[in-house]
């Protein structure tokens, strides 16, 4: 195997380059090399590999830390270094530079790797069973709505499973068969030269993408997919205490998993409108409400609106403005236990009278003449 060049000196560097400057210098190597761009041309293959590499390496701070440490030796099993790093014996063969290579350019090479697979990359699919992934939506409830809990229904569009084949997509009457290229292993062995000499790789399966099987004829109804979009309802069960900004999950409502895998989530996004009068922080619900000025010195009573409906709260002889009173367990029920409410603070506000009358004024007067 020839000297390695230096990983600096591939993407062309400095050692105190930020994690940017890598990016883009790779990002600039990488498409002017790329196999797709250069089809047939070895020496520009060889090229976006070792810059690939050197990429998946600098672009790494653990793997990054280690090389500047140890140099190429940090990933060779039969060194100190590699023992020492935890990287010895790290397997570039293995790596999917197809990942690093989607994360910088996302779709603008199409498929990209196509038949590429130098590194014996194609690792994500596989057999195994994967969820599905979430789906996400929103709704809108009143601010009585989240003291209360409701139940809202909300429309999603949603791959239902094919109900001729049951979600199998092969024509009804026949079944998926096992994939004669893999026989059924869903994954491949390649042997490729690659810089580093010839490498034995396993692959994803190209004719049946992992799952093992293949569809000989395919259900018309779903074209072979096994799944049809439809509009589907969900009735969503809102708790009594859900705040502004939270979600509701219902699972199973996502989308449908692979090889067996479940379906994902659905995950509701709860906005809740504001109430004019009721403003809420956490459990707790704040509140203002005016009195008049012979109330706030005589005592007295008034009407305070609450989640509950209308209180009738009791005001104390010589209320001063700007008093806080309690109302305990009128403020927001706890999620987990709706039993237990937070409390509602009222902050009572003493109006002084304009545009008085020529009897109040005199009255007034004559109280000040009291003094
Ligand atoms: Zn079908
Ligand atoms: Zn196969």
């Amino acid at each position: 195997m020839a000297e390695k060049r230096d990983y600096y000196e591939v993407l062309g560097v400095s050692k105190s380059a930020s994690a940017d400057e890598i990016k883009k210098a790779y990002r600039q190597l990488a498409k002017k090399y790329h196999p797709d761009a250069n089809p047939g041309d070895k020496t520009a293959e060889a090229k976006f590999k070792e810059a690939s590499e050197a990429y998946a390496v600098l672009s790494d701070p653990d793997k990054k830390k280690a090389y500047d440490t140890y140099g190429h030796s940090a990933f060779d099993p039969n060194s100190a270094a590699g023992a020492a790093s935890g990287f010895g014996g790290f397997d570039f063969g293995s790596m999917d530079f197809s990942d690093i290579f989607s994360d910088l350019f996302g779709g603008a090479f199409g498929g990209g790797f196509g038949g590429f697979s130098g590194f014996g990359g194609g690792s994500r699919r596989s057999t195994r069973p994967r969820q599905g992934d979430s789906i996400r939506t929103r709704v809108t409830i009143t601010f009585d709505e989240a003291m209360k809990g409701v139940k809202k229904q909300v429309t999603i569009p949603y791959e239902e499973e094919c109900k001729s084949c049951h979600g199998s997509g092969a024509k009804p009457g026949t079944s998926p068969i096992t994939c004669p290229k893999c026989r059924g292993r869903g994954q491949v062995t390649v042997q490729q030269r690659t810089p580093f000499g010839i490498m034995q790789s396993v692959s994803t399966c190209p004719d049946c993408n992992g799952s093992g099987k293949v569809i000989k004829e395919r259900c018309p109804d779903c074209n072979g997919t096994g799944y049809n979009r439809i509009q589907k309802t969900f009735e969503v069960n809102i708790p009594a205490g859900i705040d502004n900004g939270q979600s509701v999950r219902v699972s199973s409502g996502g989308s449908p998993g692979e090889n067996g895998g479940m379906r994902g989530d659905l995950l509701v996004g709860v906005t809740v409108s504001q109430h004019p009068i009721l403003k809420r922080q956490g459990v707790n619900i704040f509140s203002t409400v005016s009195i008049d000025y012979p109330t706030a010195v005589l005592g007295g009573e008034t009407k305070v609106k609450t989640a509950d409906g209308d209180v009738m709260l009791i005001i104390k002889p010589g209320t001063q403005s700007e008093t806080k009173v309690r109302l305990k367990g009128k403020g927001v029920p706890l999620l987990r236990s709706p039993k237990t409410r937070g409390d509602h603070f009222v902050t009572v506000v003493v109006n002084v009278p304009t545009n008085l009358t020529k009897t109040q004024k005199e009255a007034l007067e004559k109280y000040r003449d009291t003094f």
